[in-house]
């Protein structure tokens, strides 16, 4: 068998590598050494926006176009950083995009939805049918009218797309040797698992923010899959603490890391997985999971243009901005 025939054909649709940053006003406020906290910033990935999705598009993308597709489908929540940037990859590649999206269209289509309309995608909207099954639909509905359609999975997570992030964790391998730890927002899962496998289960700490119904047998599941030997779902490190009311809610404490990395670095994050992850770090410093003079390195997964189609974000934020330094 010839290399080309057992490796997938990836599409490079990125900018890489990312830069890993230190971020020492962060980490003095919350006790830990300035040259201890560093963030790897995948939320500069290059293209619509940036963010983690981009490098598990190169993997599904590049495999969609090897066979042949002249249409790319796939599924997410109103406001979905992956279905944003799937259009994005579609415009790049040249390829039709239709995102099938979870419920009905709202009275304001702001954040990655408008983001979805200037990039040309299509948008089906699912209302409460499950969406796999009205991606397939659609797919068929593409089939029957003489188009190549490929379904892009939930997240781009799959096996395949989170060779994405075994990519990423040998580049933080190569930009910090000495790394303790990752952390970062698990919501389809692939990116902790891509992470996994380079870094090995005890350097990665994953914050579950609660878009799939078991994320550690989601992470494990993939993990397996990339290394071809089972994973034992119990070496993994996944905090289930952030989620709070549910997927769309923003919590207080992702609020509370919000403003506290805008204020420190100069960094925005996001209210549903970025926010999320670094609430998780604090915690994780506050029960000593994460410890003064070792490097641990957050993963910025994007997220920026979702904040902006978040209201209760928005409103905090404008309040804030009242409220502040009289
Ligand atoms: C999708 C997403 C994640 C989670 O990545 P998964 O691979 O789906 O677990 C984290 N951060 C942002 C900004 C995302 O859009």
């Amino acid at each position: 068998m010839s290399a080309d025939s057992r490796t997938p054909h990836r599409a490079v649709l990125g900018t890489w590598p990312t830069p890993l940053e230190p971020m020492p006003r962060l980490a003095r406020a919350l006790g830990l050494g300035a040259d201890d906290l560093w963030i790897k910033r995948d939320d500069l990935t290059g293209l619509g926006g940036g963010g983690n999705k981009v490098r598990k598009l190169e993997w599904t993308c590049g495999v969609a176009q090897s066979e042949g597709a002249t249409v790319l489908v796939t599924t997410g929540a109103p406001q979905s950083n992956h279905a944003r940037l799937t259009a994005a990859a579609g415009a790049r590649l040249g390829l039709d995009v239709v995102l099938v999206l979870a419920g009905a269209p709202g009275s304001s289509n702001s954040g990655n939805l408008a983001l979805d309309g200037l990039l040309g995608a299509t948008v089906v909207w699912a209302g409460d049918a499950a969406l796999d099954a009205a991606a397939r639909e659609v797919a068929a509905r593409l089939r029957q009218q003489g188009g190549v359609p490929a379904l892009i999975p939930f997240g781009g997570s799959s096996v395949l797309g989170a060779r994405g992030y075994v990519e990423c964790g040998r580049e933080l391998l190569a930009q910090a040797p000495d790394l303790a730890a990752v952390v970062v927002a698990v919501g389809s899962g692939g990116t902790m698992a891509g992470l996994v496998d380079p870094l090995g289960s005890a350097r990665v700490i994953g914050v579950h923010c609660g878009a799939v119904d078991d994320p550690v047998r989601t992470v494990s599941g993939m993990v397996s899959g990339l290394s071809g030997t089972p994973c034992a779902p119990e070496t993994l490190r996944v905090r289930l603490d952030q989620v709070g009311d549910g997927y769309g809610v923003l919590t207080e404490q992702a609020m509370a890391a919000l403003t506290l990395t805008a204020r420190t670095e100069g960094i925005v994050l996001d209210p549903i997985y970025t926010g999320r992850a670094m609430a998780g770090l604090i915690a994780a410093v506050e029960d000593g999971d994460v410890v003064s003079g070792q490097r641990t390195v957050f993963l910025h997964s994007g997220g920026m243009p979702g904040l902006f189609g978040h209201a209760a974000t928005v409103a905090k934020a404008e309040a804030a901005l009242t409220a502040s330094k009289s």
